[in-house]
């Protein structure tokens, strides 16, 4: 007697096509379309800045004939956003360049007052110079010549009242 199952194959094969079907690949539908992106209108909108009405208004400025602070008002427009770096004031007061040959106004580094400076003329480089230039071109008794022109030596500038040497003019 036989039994009433009949042999059959343990495991049918797989119903779909192998795995080099081209039909495998997905099909084109399932990438994702251009649609799913995210549509313009969700950025956030140009409205969502802040409207230019939330700044103060221009009646909050202190009045002129009323504010008891000498400081000039402050206004709070755009440049308020920047910090303000301190500025540094270079307080060193530098001596004029201006002091030639004739005595000028400075302020001594010294004594800290405005003076007008005693110009001498003492020999300087340009002095030694045209005096060596002399001798060496055979000049040699006409040497001492550019020491006693004042417009070949150099001029120093002294404060009238500490007598010290503020600004020394050098022709070179
Ligand atoms: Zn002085």
């Amino acid at each position: 007697m036989e039994k009433g199952y009949p042999p059959q194959d343990p495991t049918p094969p797989y119903p779909g096509p192998p795995m080099n079907y081209p039909g495998t690949y997905p099909p084109p539908g399932t990438y994702p379309p251009p649609g799913t992106y995210p549509p313009p209108g969700t950025y956030p909108p140009p409205g969502t800045y802040p409207p230019p009405g939330t700044y103060p208004p221009p009646g909050t400025y202190p009045q002129p004939g009323f504010s008891p602070s000498p400081s000039p008002p402050v206004y709070q427009g755009a440049f308020a956003q920047v910090p303000t770096a301190p500025v540094t004031t270079v307080t060193h007061v530098l001596v004029t360049p201006a002091l030639h040959d004739l005595p000028g106004q400075t302020v001594c580094p010294q004594c800290q007052q405005t003076v007008i400076t005693k110009t001498e003329h003492t020999p300087g480089l340009l002095t030694w110079g045209l005096c060596a230039g002399l001798t060496i071109f055979g000049f040699w008794l006409c040497c001492f010549i550019p020491f006693c022109l004042d417009s070949c030596k150099d001029v120093e500038h002294r404060c009238p009242s500490c007598h010290r040497i503020i600004y020394v003019y050098k022709r070179m």
